[in-house]
């Protein structure tokens, strides 16, 4: 029974190639297995793709529209053998990575390929996210010609050459005896048509370069490196094939502030030694200019952590936030006044502190441990 190659495409059986092509491109991204995994979308994609390999090939087409399946094996014959089975395979293989050469012409319509751009933000945009403008210079359908090729929109011909197989036989002699060997056709690229009229646009590629403006919506808690997929705005393939995806990779320039460390965000804050010793309140500025307070206990040490749970990145899909961790550094003045002096002097008869070697195991951590620790974390 021949399937309905019109209906599943949902055309006319009048529809022109533009339209056939039209409807595949929009099928086609709907059942991408890329934007719909599941096997059902997989048939439903594969069986599209056939229908559009079929009625864009006027060989077959012709079969169609006398009531044939040239999807069929022997069903409606065919020319020189080209097809009958494996002339299909090209398309799919694409698609799903089989290995493989399908005997026959292949198709002139190949899907397009992925693309990657980069793009540079600010920590503050990947903390709240953003809408980037970026320019983006790929093959895109050739407007002229609707990726038919042709100036007047006429079909491709059967080449003259290879008569419409797509590729050329050859008898090689080798210490085996002789040998058949088959190589693409030059003069169709192996598509076993040629567009007698290529358009002026696009030269019969059906698609040419150019650039174009979009935008790229920035989730808030990004991190460097990552990728954000565009379906659909990669190259569009030769002959119009369906456009592959664009790959928007982020990078996230430095901040002079913050540094971060997956959702966590770090500062350090440099304190006099008075206010490490008595306690303070530091005030400074979060990534969105709101104002921030670390309240400082009395006795801080250096290289002390507070941590304020909550206030690192937004995590990227996900609700709720890494921490904020401020680390400690103590500062000593390195000059003093007469005063100063006469203070800390009299602040050290009153201490009676003295200085010490540090031994591991009476509760002191030494330098050399403390810096071992830290390493280890
Ligand atoms: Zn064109
Ligand atoms: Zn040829």
């Amino acid at each position: 029974m021949a399937r309905d190659y019109y209906g599943i495409l949902g055309v006319d059986r009048s529809a022109s190639d533009s339209e056939i092509k039209k409807a595949y491109r929009k099928l086609a991204r709907k059942y991408h297995p890329d934007v719909n995994p599941g096997e059902e979308a997989a048939e439903k994609f594969r069986e599209v793709s056939l229908a559009y390999e079929i009625l864009t090939d006027p060989e077959k087409r012709r079969i169609v529209d006398l009531g044939g399946d040239p999807a069929e094996q022997g069903g409606g014959g065919g020319y020189g053998g080209g097809f009958g089975g494996g002339g299909f395979g090209d398309i799919f293989d694409a698609f799903f990575g089989g290995g493989g050469t399908g005997r026959g012409p292949r198709s002139r319509v190949q899907p397009g390929a992925d693309a990657l751009l980069r793009t540079s933000i600010t920590l503050e945009d990947a903390f709240v996210g953003v809408r980037k403008d970026i320019t983006v210079d790929t093959a895109v359908l050739c407007e002229e010609c609707s990726g038919s090729g042709s100036e007047s929109g006429a079909k491709p011909v059967p080449c003259q050459t290879c008569s419409g197989t797509g590729e050329l036989q050859e008898m090689q002699r080798s210490f085996l005896g002789n040998v058949m060997t088959s190589r693409p056709c030059p003069n169709c690229q192996g598509t076993g048509d040629v567009i007698q009229d290529p358009c002026n646009r696009c030269h019969g590629e059906g698609r040419r370069r150019a650039r174009r403006d979009l935008v790229v919506t920035v989730p808030a808690g990004i991190d460097d490196g990552m990728r954000i997929r565009m379906a659909g705005q990669g190259e569009v393939g030769p002959g119009g094939g369906p456009a592959g995806d664009l790959y928007v990779e982020i990078s996230v320039q430095r901040h002079p502030v913050f540094s971060r460390d997956g959702d966590d965000l770090h500062l350090t804050v440099r304190v006099p030694m008075v206010d490490a010793a008595l306690g303070t309140e530091i005030r400074t500025e979060t990534l969105t200019g709101e104002s921030l307070t670390i309240t400082l206990p009395a006795g801080s040490q250096p290289g002390d952590r507070i941590r304020l749970a909550g206030s690192g990145m937004p995590r990227l899909r996900a609700e709720g936030a890494g921490d904020l961790v401020a680390h400690l550094d103590v500062f000593v003045p390195r000059e003093l006044d007469d005063r100063s002096r006469a203070l800390l002097e009299k602040l050290r008869d009153h201490r009676d502190d003295s200085a010490e070697v540090n031994r591991e195991g009476d509760g002191q951590e030494t330098l050399f441990s403390r810096l071992r620790n830290r390493f280890r974390r």
